[in-house]
């Protein structure tokens, strides 16, 4: 829809129907009291929106289309995921299915030894999906970076321990895809690719991923708004892989001073996502709070909140660990999230159940 300027000339008005016209599209022209509104009718996919907005006289441009089809509720209603939550199968895990998932591990893959004996704590702990980063995004250049980035086969090795520790302990594996070039080569290893918050809105990622036709949990970028988040999911979803888990991290504080947490956590976006799209949502309190005293009562919001699992991070010593290891958690105090989420789940599932 292009929104004229109250004072756009007749001149202006054809020049913007004409330029729709180019494009292949129809322009069906409104004119109210004081301003003119021209709808472009057909595949707008087709126009250069922001070109058009641009064109003088015109005061906006709005989409009246969601630029998220693919994976919205409204436009697969009649096709079947539109009413339900999608179910994403991994192994024997079900992903928006009827019981929230628990993925939990380190931060980052450190060795072999201790990949194996955080999987094994968190599987006691009631934890489904095992994490692991290998490539690790880091806000310095000089920290470091994940055996990914060290010299001769560690990436490798990190990997082939990460893909042991959860077949030992039967859990699928997750690790994040830091780049392009990392692609192939992380799928041999893992079930689900990580789009990590960094790289939300990295389309050639998104689609290089997606190729690989594996789940990819797809983490929401801390400055993106829900429905862009939800636009650039759907680069994902036009290569025909549909398995996005998505994940809210927490969005950047506002305000001045300290705000206490590292980022945000934005939980009004999960039940208003799942308004939106059929796709699972998960909540990350770990990154969102960056300190581990908040991640108890912020895994039991999220839950409350109707989120499909929680994505925590462990360690069987915290203050040990390479990365975030403010943030970390022991398997026993996940063991008491997991016990405690489960009521909450019971209790807020009955809830809305009661409300449909
Ligand atoms: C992670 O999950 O390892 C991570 C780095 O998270 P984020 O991309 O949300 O910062
Ligand atoms: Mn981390």
């Amino acid at each position: 829809m292009i929104i004229m300027n109250t004072d756009a000339t007749e001149e202006q008005i054809n020049r913007v129907v004409e330029e729709i016209k180019k494009y292949g599209l129809r322009a069906e022209i409104s004119r109210g009291a004081f301003r003119t509104i021209i709808g472009l009718i057909g595949d707008e996919r087709k126009a250069d929106i922001e070109r058009l907005g641009g064109l003088p006289g015109v005061k906006e441009t709005r989409m009246i289309e969601t630029p998220y089809k693919l994976i919205s509720r409204e436009y697969n209603k009649a096709s079947g995921p539109g009413e339900e939550c999608a179910v994403i199968k991994v192994g024997d895990v079900e992903i928006g299915g009827d019981e929230p998932i628990y993925i939990s591990g380190p931060c980052a893959v450190e060795s072999r030894e201790q990949v194996f004996r955080i999987a094994e704590g968190v599987k006691m702990a009631g934890a489904h999906i095992l994490r692991g980063g290998v490539f690790k995004p880091r806000s310095s250049a000089h920290s470091w970076q994940g055996l990914g980035a060290e010299s001769g086969d560690l990436a490798i090795e990190a990997l082939t321990w990460l893909r042991e520790a959860g077949d030992r302990y039967e859990m699928p594996v997750v690790t994040e895809v830091r780049g392009e070039s990392q692609v192939d080569l992380i799928a041999e290893y893992v079930d689900i690719l990580q789009i990590g918050s960094r790289n939300m809105y990295n389309q050639d990622l998104l689609v290089k991923a997606a190729q690989k036709g594996k789940p990819i949990l797809y983490k929401r970028h801390f400055g993106a708004g829900a429905e862009e988040f939800l636009s650039f999911a759907e680069y994902i979803a036009s290569e025909g892989n549909k398995n996005i888990i998505l994940c809210e991290r927490g969005i950047v504080p506002v305000g001045k001073g300290k705000s206490f947490t590292r980022y945000t956590l934005d939980l009004g976006v999960v039940p208003a996502i799942q308004k939106e799209t059929y796709l699972p949502i998960i909540v990350d309190p770990s990154h969102a709070a960056g300190r581990r005293d908040l991640i108890f009562s912020m895994s039991c919001a999220g839950i409350a909140a109707g989120a499909c699992g929680l994505m925590i991070e462990a360690h069987y010593n915290p203050s040990e660990a390479l990365v975030d290891a403010s943030q970390l958690i022991t398997p026993e105090e996940l063991k008491e999230i997991i016990t405690v989420c489960q009521q909450i789940h019971k209790a807020t599932r009955a809830r809305a159940n009661a409300r449909t």
